[in-house]
């Protein structure tokens, strides 16, 4: 039986986890949940799984909490506020913990995940572009294993040999004759909008994602691109890659979730159903295959696969995050976090879709590439960053 921890419990990712320890109720059994602030639904699973820890981070919301499970007559042991959610992700009682919290907010509990040496099941793409080297120099000191939820990460993963996947962070992709990872992408909703209508896009157009369910914040990164863009230094952390190791191409269909090639010609594409579920399983049951639900691909009715080029014209934020990239730790610390702030501002309605790739380039050329060397100053970084951003926001909505 093994216990698992899951961060992000209410969310997109944290349903289909749920889902699976649901399947697997003989292997795995649910030690303690992380969420902000959905009440009803923490309750819910509370009632399913009886976990025996939650924290939410929001103290509102955990009041209402307290008087629920009094009112219901459910016993569980709640923890308050950021620091409660840090202390239940590192309490050091499973094995497994699933880190789908989302944006920066995660970083900090998946790092004292992290320091209990257990399996790091990661969806939360941001806590790596945010911390990187910093990140796996934790995972090696602290004996833990870094495994990809990301559907793209998870189908790099598949394909390289088992040397590599047991080695994330350091592994060398020059040794085991990897010549190119292949980063595929749908090019979200917008993939054929005419460029002049992308200005007068609404929220509720670009979180209709063509083919993936996700949270709100994810789904507007997938439209911009900049899912990609995160994905891309994502890779270069998880892979030990360079910026030439990795090509993005677009992949309407979403069907090959992202492929290896290797330099005898061969190619590796891992492909199934666009189901979150997959990517999981794969994390929670490695080196053993599990089931996870997800119906086979039935080749009889895929048609066709195609792919083409990413044209930056419609994606800027995928070219800022490759250049950030290049510039180093200080630039993606910058990047996630405008990013975080310009797509708030476009959900709220208080920027157009357009200007989030103007916010995200502000802050780049103002914040520049300081080197970041602990913890702290990746988190001085993120806050200086947002402030820049929000001043950004404010200009851009002053009009
Ligand atoms: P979501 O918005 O559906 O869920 C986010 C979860 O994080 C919720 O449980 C929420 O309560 C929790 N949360 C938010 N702020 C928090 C805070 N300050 N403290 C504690 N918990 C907090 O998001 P999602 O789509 O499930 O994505 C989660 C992460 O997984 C993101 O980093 C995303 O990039 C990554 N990811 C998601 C998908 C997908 O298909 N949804 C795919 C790949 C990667
Ligand atoms: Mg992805």
């Amino acid at each position: 039986m093994k216990s698992v921890t899951l961060l992000g419990a209410t969310g997109s990712i944290g349903t289909s986890t749920l889902d699976i320890i649901r399947r697997h109720r003989n292997e795995y059994k649910l030690h303690g949940i992380v969420a902000n602030s959905s009440v009803d639904k923490t309750i819910e699973i509370i009632k399913e799984f009886k976990p025996q820890r939650v924290a939410l981070a929001d103290p509102i919301a955990c009041r209402k909490l307290h008087e629920e499970l009094k009112k219901q007559n459910l016993y569980v042991d709640v923890l308050e506020g950021p620091a409660g959610c840090e202390e239940l992700s590192g309490d050091g009682a499973s094995e497994i913990v699933v880190a789908a919290i989302v944006g920066a907010a995660g970083l900090k509990p998946i790092l004292s995940a992290v320091k209990t040496g257990c399996i790091v099941a990661l969806a939360n793409k941001e806590s790596l572009v945010m911390s990187g080297k910093i990140f796996f120099n934790e995972a090696k000191k602290y004996g833990a294993k870094i495994l990809p939820v990301d559907s793209e990460h998870s189908a790099i993963f598949q394909c390289l040999p088992y040397e590599l996947q047991t080695n994330l962070g350091f592994c060398d992709l020059k040794k085991a004759n990897v010549s190119k990872i292949l980063l595929t992408g749908s090019g979200g909703p917008f993939r054929d909008t005419p460029l002049a209508e992308l200005p007068a896009v609404t929220p509720k157009q670009a979180v209709a994602h063509p083919v993936w369910s996700m949270g709100p914040k994810i789904s507007v990164d997938s439209a911009t691109m900049m899912n990609k863009g995160l994905e891309f230094i994502e890779a270069r952390y998880l892979f030990n890659a360079t910026d030439d190791d990795i090509k993005v191409v677009i992949h309407p269909q979403s069907v090959i979730h992202s492929m290896v090639a290797y330099t005898d010609g061969a190619v590796m594409a891992q492909m199934g159903l666009p189901d979150m579920r997959t990517p999981i399983a794969v994390a929670m049951g490695f080196p053993e295959r599990i089931e996870s639900g997800v119906a086979p691909l039935d080749f009889e009715k895929l048609g066709e696969l195609t792919f083409r080029a990413p044209d930056y014209e419609r994606y800027p934020c995928l070219k800022l995050a490759m250049q950030a990239s290049v510039s180093g730790q200080g630039a993606t610390t910058a990047l996630n976090a405008a990013n975080e702030i310009a797509v708030d501002a476009f959900l709220k309605e208080k920027i157009r879709y357009t200007d989030i790739a103007v916010v995200v380039e502000k802050v780049l050329n103002t914040f520049g590439s300081p080197e970041l060397h602990s913890v702290d100053e990746v988190l001085s970084a993120d806050s200086q960053s947002r402030d820049i951003a929000r001043e950004a926001v404010k200009e851009l909505a002053n009009g």
